[in-house]
């Protein structure tokens, strides 16, 4: 149970003044549902403004706060087309607009009174020969409100939102912030100096304050890496069954190609695991077409000689599909009975799988988190494999593990090529066997960084390419933080390729329906459609051989792994393949360098590394891994530098109180409660 004194942090953003249903949805599209959600909402940045007098006093770019009369209101020609303008004048009768987009214009009527003088605070900046004022953030009727406040936190915000209301929202969150008993070991914060919990986060919302921000990101570490040190340690007390297949099934794989050495070395370290009663928690990590799914069905198959059944978890209903074929065909020569479950599977094709489960004499299952339904049984269920691990968190991976008797082995495989650091902080509860060599001739892949104001002669490549009977994938610009808007790009450029190439293009994304989804990658599969247009959904796993072309739109925006991962899915036929990576007009140094190193390599490792290199230091405040959720506070630089400590902290806790009963152990329960880490604390229990 939650700790008591957490309970004023886990209430509803909607139990704050001023907060109902309209405000809670645009904070949900930002994962705040509760006040400590706001609390640790961040900000971004901080401005700092100038008080002018008067417009030439101020310069282009500067944040400013400045009085301001509306002399006129503009609205656009064409409704919901143009921007609304609001011209005002300063005390020397200078003209500046004060420029809103969308519905943000709704506001500007009622704010804005013509011959009314207004405080305004903004960023001024010129459009043509007129200076104008994008979105003022503030809007005040007397100076006081905006004199005192010169320095400004900036937040990441959602539609519907504004600087202001967040700021207030943010505020009322940490008036309620309860003060926390100390959980960091005492030696280590008189060393960093590092200010207690509360004031910490009351600090980090006020200004740049470096040592605020890394207490915190601390916590986060710490937490973690104690939460998983947990789970190991629970492991290790858990009984499971000793799997020690004697070679007839796998005797009759037929390969055809040998196996690399890290492959047999991974199987060799993944039965010696099966083999003991205590359960294996070990992540197969290799590099996209390293060869995980081979290694998986060696370890299913030892599974299944040794009398117990094994199932494989994978993210999507695509990729399960595509697990169960490929499996089926490379096990075919073994009689070894394999299904396939998703959650669409209905009525008596679904119910005939439950019983061959039960039964036993289904031996391998593939599917989605549908197979750990609590409908679902198993005669001896005793290795769970879980594909792209990433996709899962540690809560799920311990629930799949609770059925049956004895704990089942888990094989966990993911292809994002972390660097080592991160390794421990995302997987420290597991043993590491890494597939550090691909299959023999792989043909690299060509990958070169194209203006995106080149547009027309890609799509011409493209179409080159297409009359040589391949096929090739559309990768749409992500547009951070916002799914809609990704879709509304991926449908866009869909729209527009349709019209140049026809029925031959597929669109994919995050909202099809399954059904539409898996009808749109079936075309692609079998060859019958030439171009998948998609959002980031084809990331993991999709295995198209004769797709041999991917262009990757606005490219800078992706983190180095990702583009990796995605640049993946072509090279895997014989053919030679092509990755263009579009990149828009402005591009920072970071990001030049960035796509020339996806240009110059193809080891997912390094690219991991240099990334990690690139984007750290410099930025005070740092960016946070994108689609990656291990961490929400801890930047990549902070985690780089304090994981080692965190890390040392939580092993010393452990082993001076396992239990968490000493009085620092029970504010360590608080703070695992508070990140929601008490998957940990779970494990005190049962174990
Ligand atoms: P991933 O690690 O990305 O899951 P896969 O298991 O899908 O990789 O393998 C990628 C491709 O490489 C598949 O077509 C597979 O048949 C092939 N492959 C796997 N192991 C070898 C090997 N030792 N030699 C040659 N090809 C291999
Ligand atoms: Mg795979």
């Amino acid at each position: 149970m939650r700790p008591d004194i957490l309970n004023p942090l886990f209430a509803e953003t909607d139990s704050l003044d001023g907060v109902g249903p309209k405000l809670k949805k645009p904070l949900a599209r930002l994962h705040i549902d509760h006040l400590r959600d706001l609390a640790y909402h961040l900000p971004d940045r901080f401005v700092t403004r100038r008080a002018v007098a008067d417009l030439d006093d101020a310069g282009e770019g500067e944040q400013i706060v400045i009085a301001l009369t509306p002399t006129e209101h503009r609205a656009a020609r064409n409704p919901g087309r143009g921007p609304y303008r609001v011209l005002a004048q300063d005390a020397k009768g200078n003209i500046c607009a004060l420029t809103y987009f969308g519905r943000a214009s709704y506001t500007a009527k009622k704010t804005l009174p013509v011959g009314e003088k207004r405080w305004v605070a903004g960023r001024l900046d010129r459009f043509g020969d007129m200076l104008q004022i994008v979105h003022p953030d503030h809007i005040a009727k007397d100076s006081s409100e905006l004199s005192a406040n010169l320095v400004e936190p900036v937040y990441r915000l959602a539609e519907g939102l504004t600087q202001p209301r967040m700021a207030g929202m943010v505020a009322q969150a940490l008036d309620a912030a309860p003060e926390l008993p100390e959980w960091i070991e005492p030696g280590v914060l008189d060393k960093q100096q590092w200010p207690a919990w509360r004031d910490a986060l009351v600090l980090a919302h006020k200004g740049e304050n470096a040592k605020a921000r890394d207490r915190l990101a601390y916590d986060e570490l710490f937490a973690n890496a104690l939460a998983l040190m947990l789970v190991r340690q629970s492991n290790r007390r858990r009984r499971g069954q000793s799997l020690q297949g004697d070679g007839h099934l796998r005797n009759k794989l037929q390969l055809p190609f040998p196996l690399t050495g890290a492959q047999q070395r991974s199987i060799h370290e993944i039965t010696g695991d099966m083999a003991q009663e205590s359960p294996m928690l070990r992540l197969l990590q290799g590099d996209v077409g390293a060869g995980k799914t081979v290694v998986a069905l060696e370890a299913m198959l030892a599974a299944v000689e040794a009398g117990a059944q094994a199932a494989l978890l994978a993210p999507t209903e695509i990729l399960a599909r595509q697990h169960f074929e490929t499996l089926r065909s490379l096990a075919k020569p073994t009689g070894v009975e394999i299904a396939l479950l998703t959650g669409r599977d209905k009525g008596r094709a679904r119910e005939s799988i439950l019983m061959g489960l039960v039964d036993g004499s289904i031996q391998i299952v593939v599917g989605t988190h549908a197979i750990f339904q609590d409908a679902v049984n198993y005669r001896n269920l005793g290795l769970v494999v879980i594909d792209e691990q990433h996709r899962f968190g540690v809560s799920q991976r311990l629930m799949l593990t609770n059925k049956g008797k004895l704990t089942p082995h888990t094989l966990s495989m993911t292809a994002t090529p972390i660097p080592r650091t991160l390794v421990l902080a995302q997987y420290g509860e597991m043993d590491v066997s890494r597939l550090d060599e691909l299959p023999p001739g792989r043909q690299p892949i060509d990958t070169r960084v194209i203006s995106a104001g080149r547009l027309e002669d890609v799509v011409a490549g493209v179409e080159r390419h297409l009359t040589t009977g391949q096929q090739a994938y559309w990768v749409c610009p992500m547009v951070r933080d916002n799914e809609q808007d990704d879709i509304a790009a991926a449908e866009a450029r869909y729209a527009a390729l349709k019209h140049r190439f026809g029925d031959d293009v597929v669109l994919v994304h995050g909202q099809l329906s399954p059904e539409l989804k898996d009808a749109a990658m079936q075309r692609f599969a079998s060859g019958d459609a030439k171009l998948l247009v998609a959002t980031t959904v084809i990331e993991v796993g999709v295995d198209v051989p004769n797709s041999t072309l991917m262009v990757i739109e606005q490219a800078e925006r992706f983190g180095l792994a990702q583009l990796h991962q995605l640049r993946g899915r072509v090279g895997r036929g014989s053919e030679k393949s092509t990755c263009l990576l579009l990149r828009g007009e402005e591009l920072s140094e970071t990001g030049r360098k960035r796509l020339a190193l996806m240009r110059e390599t193809q080891d997912g490792f390094l690219l991991a590394e240099e990334d990690l290199t690139l984007r750290g230091g410099g930025e005070l405040l740092g960016t946070r891994q994108s689609g990656d959720e291990a961490f929400n506070i801890a930047t990549m630089e902070q985690i780089t530098r304090l994981l080692p400590m965190a890390n040392d902290d939580a092993k010393l806790l452990i082993e001076r109180d396992g239990g968490l009963d000493s009085e620092r152990g029970q504010a360590a329960r608080i703070l695992l409660y508070l990140l929601e880490r008490d998957w940990g604390v779970q494990t005190l229990r049962s174990g």
